[in-house]
């Protein structure tokens, strides 16, 4: 038998943003916040030190499936209730976001270890999706129209899936989580998170959030399993269970999906990338470096978003990298809480480590380092790097880096440019800087859910979010969003 704790951990705006992120560290279940069954905590610590900020509650089987039940319970009605009243509980979550987007800020940077401009970026980003599908909630499509025969009237409507469970990764620990309860919480299902263990007090803030907006009991539930598969899969196993939406990494992705198969869960899958950008010959250089430096650096290069694969034409090459390397000296990196600096923690010294090491692979495989290239001090930092001389096909080249490397490429032929852009298992997004109709013009051949022309930011609620190849399934933002938690009902009238 759980106990549900006595005192919900409500924001205290009042309070220092910094020391919010402590209260944030139970469950919460049906309603109410509780420990693991069991008592058990991890810790979930301070990338820029190393120390914990807290434990957070072990999930135990019992918790997971309460949730589950807790949420199967609350689908009725929720699923019942006026699209209207669904869509002011998500647009009060957007208000009061709106107004606590430093406490929002301060928790991810204390979690996850990113810059405070990351946070504050991350903040807006995450609590705009609110916003957007508190509009979308309203607005569930349908249609109704005479068949060719005249024999029927074709009425077609959209239906909640029913209860969904949401995964997410911990590089974005506010906006994956939004951009999925938002759309599954305005189409009218029910759901369960499982936030990544490096992250969960954010999502267990953004369930605070939504509890203080309205959201009834049994609608959105937050566990934490340790291990996480077992638990995942039990999950997924439960009858109740007719949707799974997930964000992380390509290769987790796959298992899920077979375990998807067993009962043919409705999938969406936000996987990784390996994201190419080429400059072609004729860019703006001022355009194509401030480009590069935002696609590359933002979230300290830890998106799937990031560039990754550099592919700068020989006419410009010298004086795109002489820039670069000007822009990242400029570059300040420290802990977050600092708002002067720039560029954060990584997640982690395994993450931090694994980047070292990619480093030291791509040198050894022939690269140059031209700035960065060696850890130095405490806590999971990793200095801005760039790297000439790689080959397409490389290990640096190949591999999704997650952290402030930018490994450059030379080519000589657009086309060779293309075909290596698209040589690649990932697809989720490309970048290309050129004139306006040659960049549009290779954007078109390019294998990706999304390209960014003479920009560096893609991302907008707004737009349809996704990759095509091992990138990923389905889309989220835009009204492609909400249809991911939706079915399409096909009702035959006889006219
Ligand atoms: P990850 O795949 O290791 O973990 C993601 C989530 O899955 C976490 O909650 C984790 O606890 C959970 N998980 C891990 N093993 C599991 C298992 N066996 N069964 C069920 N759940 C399991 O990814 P990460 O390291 O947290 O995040 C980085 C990855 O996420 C990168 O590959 C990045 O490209 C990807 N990502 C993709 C998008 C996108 O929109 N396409 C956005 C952000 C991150």
């Amino acid at each position: 038998m759980t106990t549900t704790s006595t005192t919900a951990p409500t924001a205290a705006p009042d309070a220092p943003p910094a020391e919010q992120a402590g209260l944030f560290r139970d469950l919460y279940v049906d309603g109410a916040w509780r420990p693991g069954g069991d008592g058990g905590r991890f810790d979930v610590l301070d990338p820029a030190d190393g120390r914990p900020i807290t434990g957070f509650a072990i999930a135990t089987e019992q918790d997971c499936d309460d949730a589950v039940a807790a949420a199967a319970a609350a689908l009725p009605s929720w699923s019942a209730t006026a699209p209207r009243v669904r869509s002011e509980i998500l647009r009060r979550a957007w208000e009061i976001l709106t107004a606590e987007s430093d406490v929002l800020a301060a928790i991810m940077v204390r979690e996850n270890g990113k810059s405070w401009a990351d946070a504050k970026a991350e903040a807006g980003y995450a609590t705009e999706f609110f916003r957007w599908f508190a509009e979308e909630a309203v607005r569930i499509p349908g249609d109704w129209r005479l068949s060719p025969a005249g024999d029927k009237r074709i009425v077609v409507t959209h239906r909640p899936i029913g209860v969904a469970l949401l995964i997410t990764p911990w590089n974005f620990p506010a906006a994956m989580a939004t951009r999925k309860l938002a759309p599954a919480l305005a189409a009218g299902c029910t759901t369960v998170l499982k936030p990544a263990r490096e992250t969960p007090l954010t999502a267990a803030y953004l369930v605070d959030v939504l509890e203080r907006a309205g959201v009834p009991r049994g609608v959105v539930n937050l566990v934490t399993p340790v291990p996480t598969g077992p638990a995942v899969a039990r999950m997924l196993a439960a009858d109740a269970v007719r949707k799974l939406s997930f964000t992380g990494s390509t290769e987790v992705g796959r298992e899920l999906l077979k375990t998807c198969a067993d009962r043919v869960v409705n999938a969406s899958m936000e996987l990784g990338g390996n994201a190419p950008l080429i400059v072609l010959p004729g860019a703006d250089l001022d355009q194509a470096v401030e480009g590069a430096f935002l696609a590359k650096m933002r979230n300290g290069g830890s998106a799937c978003t990031s560039a990754n694969r550099f592919y700068v034409h020989a006419s410009l090459h010298d004086e795109f990298v002489s820039r670069m390397v000007e822009r990242l000296e400029a570059v300040r990196t420290g802990p977050g809480l600092d708002r002067e600096n720039t560029l954060g923690a990584l997640v982690s010294t395994g993450e931090r480590d694994k980047v070292a090491r990619l480093v030291d692979t791509a040198v050894e495989e022939g690269a140059e380092v031209r700035i960065g290239g060696t850890p130095s001090g405490e806590g999971a930092f990793y200095p801005p790097t760039l790297l000439t001389g790689v080959r397409h096909g490389s290990t640096v080249n190949v591999t999704e880096i997650f952290g402030p490397v930018t490994a450059v490429v030379e080519f000589d032929d657009v086309e060779q440019a293309v075909a290596q852009a698209n040589d690649s298992e990932y697809g989720l997004i490309a970048y290309v800087f050129g004139e306006e109709r040659a960049a549009m013009q290779v954007a078109t051949r390019l294998d990706a859910g999304m390209v960014a022309v003479n920009r560096g930011v893609v991302s907008d609620p707004a737009a349809p979010f996704g990759g095509t190849k091992q990138s990923g399934l389905g889309r989220e933002g835009a009204s492609e969003g909400i249809l991911e938690f939706l079915e399409t009902q096909y009702i035959a009238v006889s006219a």
